[in-house]
């Protein structure tokens, strides 16, 4: 049984970097495409295997070429692939486009990922009643997270939401059952629909989803670090300062590295220090999983 269980997607990003962005009707021609293994679940475990967990996706991949090899990257990178299904419909994918300022527009077509019903996760009862940390996000039908909640709560295992992308049906019954609620600046204030434009903000924000009942808020505010609230103190954990050249997939590598290190026995707060470590080195790579670094690759990057 794995340590960590992550509940959600799996998507092919297709990066196009375009000189400039087309206008209505018109066809640009772009130098350069590449294809890359994304999908914010999918992303998280990678990091979290990545660095030595043991950890269990359930995801669902499409019936096609893409999802043979979304298979095969989850196998080559160490999780626990016996939870993983195929769907009737084309893998998830995401056309990102990319200018020479950074500028990006993205399309995301949920594919197989709409098929992860709430009654698949049911087969796989006793894997998420056998996790040290059960971990969301939300490119998923949002019933089968209410789902996953649920059946963690009911068998006492801690649930970490990272409510991204943003989704204004997002229940805050459902959010006030998880231990670790960790959106950024705009996504916690979709849920609450409080001002979070500063530290003051986001922290008067935070406080309401305590007073409703979650454990912990983990607020990710990009270079700056993170921002810890619970019951009794909040706290600013700073982050490293490095050169960004790609800051894409920093926020799932940051929510994978910390569920490692939570679960490898760290308290929260140095589990954090830790996830700001980790996702500061994977901004000074490009790409999104293959910017992240492994345990060894890590520790080579801090020497
Ligand atoms: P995304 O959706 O683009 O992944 P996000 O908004 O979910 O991003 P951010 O708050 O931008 O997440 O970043 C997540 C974490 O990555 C931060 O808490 C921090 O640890 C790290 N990070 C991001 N940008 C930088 C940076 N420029 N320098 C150092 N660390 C960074």
């Amino acid at each position: 049984m794995s340590d960590i269980t992550v509940i959600g997607s799996n998507m092919i990003d297709m990066m196009t970097y375009l000189e400039r962005m087309p206008v209505e009707g018109e066809t640009v021609s772009a130098p350069e495409f590449e294809l890359g293994y994304g999908g914010k679940g999918a992303n998280q475990a990678v990091a979290a295997s990545k660095l030595g967990s043991k950890v269990t996706l359930i995801t669902m991949v499409g019936h096609d070429n893409f999802g043979k090899e979304q298979l095969e990257n989850f196998q080559n990178v160490g999780i626990d692939t016996r939870c993983i299904g195929v769907g009737n419909q084309n893998s998830g994918v995401a056309p990102i486009f990319v200018d020479p300022s950074s500028d990006n527009r993205i399309i995301v077509v949920k594919g197989a990922n709409n098929e992860l019903t709430p009654q698949i996760l049911d087969d796989f009862e006793e894997q998420i009643k056998n996790s040290k940390l059960i971990v969301l996000q939300q490119e998923i039908p949002l019933e089968t997270n209410y789902h996953a909640i649920d059946l963690a709560v009911k068998h006492n295992v801690p649930v970490l939401l990272n409510p991204a992308p943003a989704n204004d049906d997002l229940d805050i019954e459902h959010v006030s059952k998880v231990d670790f609620f960790a959106p950024n600046e705009t996504e916690l204030s979709t849920l609450t629909g409080m001002p979070t434009s500063n530290l003051e903000e986001i922290k008067q924000a935070a406080h309401v989803l305590i007073d409703r009942g979650v454990g912990n808020i983990i607020v990710t505010i990009g270079s700056k670090g993170a921002l810890w609230v619970d019951k009794d103190h909040e706290e600013v954990i700073p982050g490293k300062h490095v050169e960004a050249v790609d800051t894409t997939g920093a926020g799932d590598s940051f929510i994978g590295s910390f569920s490692h290190y939570y679960t490898e026995g760290e308290d929260v707060a140095e589990a954090l220090r830790h996830a700001n470590q980790y996702a500061a080195v994977t901004v000074t790579r490009k790409g999104t999983q293959k910017s992240y670094p492994t345990a060894k690759e890590l520790e080579q990057t801090l020497n």
